[in-house]
């Protein structure tokens, strides 16, 4: 498969990321817990009128929708938003074509879905801190293939883009220039790796994952709060080994597919391991939600340490609760 076209699309979505953070006033309206600004529906739309010319019978699933922007957004932005849109495209573009795209592909019959997270760690832009715009590709269940744009990826002036097919994992600077191969890295010392976590307590157990990190030997090892799902790709590159992400205790949120697909893609083809808390893969059949109870994420080498770590702090809560 060409990945050509929704690189394009990944890096114009970028573009108009950055150019919203830059220049426009952010619509910051709550959606549930979770913030929502204008970027996200550019950047979907932006995607989603790729794959609705390159891949028109795939299904896609995707954050946002075309009611929820009618909704949540003011005329006034939507405006805004429309004509940034239409500024990238490169010709004139009406409301109504922006809802269509937004909701392209949903409930489609097909084998193929491109799983869409048009800003992954909003909080993180918003915070002029890191997030990703990721595009996974799942076909029969699997995470097969996805493309990342990381605008803050660590050593690349502009961010990085990371792409992933047939096994094989690329990144480039995202504003041009040489690809190159990447893996994950081969580091087995636990008090060496690059540990990952979210930079938002509410999204994570901080102290759950404090305890793993200590069974596992693990508590002098580097470590970094990220947003984003830049942490797989971190992992899938060789410039990290270790995402840990333990829900809090009776958190009875779902992990959502778009917030994994295209980062477990990355991961796996590049070598490393993203499994449930028991070692089982991360299940992408279901659609919307992954019935997984939480994601350990590496480089391979350390998994099974850290599964072990994992296990001893399920069966002390599990006895703690029985006490
Ligand atoms: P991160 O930047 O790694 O913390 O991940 C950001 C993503 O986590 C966003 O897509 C949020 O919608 C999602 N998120 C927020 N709270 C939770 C939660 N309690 N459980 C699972 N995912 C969450
Ligand atoms: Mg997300």
């Amino acid at each position: 498969m060409n990945l050509e076209p929704i690189k394009q699309a990944v890096r114009r979505a970028v573009a108009l990321c950055v150019t919203v953070q830059q220049h426009h006033l952010i619509a910051n309206e709550k959606v549930g817990a979770e913030p929502v600004t204008i970027a996200d529906y550019g950047s979907q739309a932006l995607i989603c009128e790729t794959i609705s010319r390159e891949f028109p019978s795939d299904a896609v699933l995707a954050e946002e929708s075309g009611a929820q922007f009618i909704e949540v957004v003011d005329a006034a932005q939507r405006g805004e938003i429309v004509g940034l849109i239409a500024v990238t495209l490169g010709h004139t573009v009406s409301e109504d074509d922006v809802v269509g795209w937004l909701d392209y592909g949903k409930g489609a019959a097909s084998n193929r879905t491109w799983v869409i997270d048009p800003i992954d760690g909003t909080k993180g832009f918003l915070g002029l801190r890191h997030y990703a715009v990721a595009v996974g590709i799942v076909e029969d269940g699997q995470p097969v293939g996805g493309v990342m744009g990381c605008p803050a990826y660590p050593g690349y002036e502009g961010g990085a883009l990371l792409w992933t097919w047939g096994g094989e994992v690329w990144i480039e600077p995202i504003s041009g220039g040489e690809a190159k191969q990447v893996r994950a890295s081969a580091l087995a010392d636990p008090a060496n790796i690059r540990i990952m976590e979210s930079v938002e307590k509410s999204h994570a157990a901080f102290d759950r994952m404090a305890k793993v990190r200590e069974y596992a030997g693990m508590v002098d090892s580097p470590f970094e709060r990220i947003d984003s799902m830049e942490k797989y790709a971190r992992i899938a590159a060789g410039d990290g080994e270790l995402y840990l992400r333990l829900p809090r205790t009776g958190s009875g949120r779902p992990h959502a597919a778009w917030d994994h697909a295209a980062g477990v893609a990355l991961v796996l083809a590049g070598g490393g391991r993203a499994t449930d808390v028991d070692g089982s893969p991360l299940d992408f059949s279901k659609g919307r939600n992954l019935p997984n109870q939480g994601m350990v994420v590496s480089n391979g080498v350390i998994h099974d340490r850290v599964l072990a770590a994992v296990q001893q702090l399920l069966e002390e809560e599990e006895a703690e609760l029985s006490s």
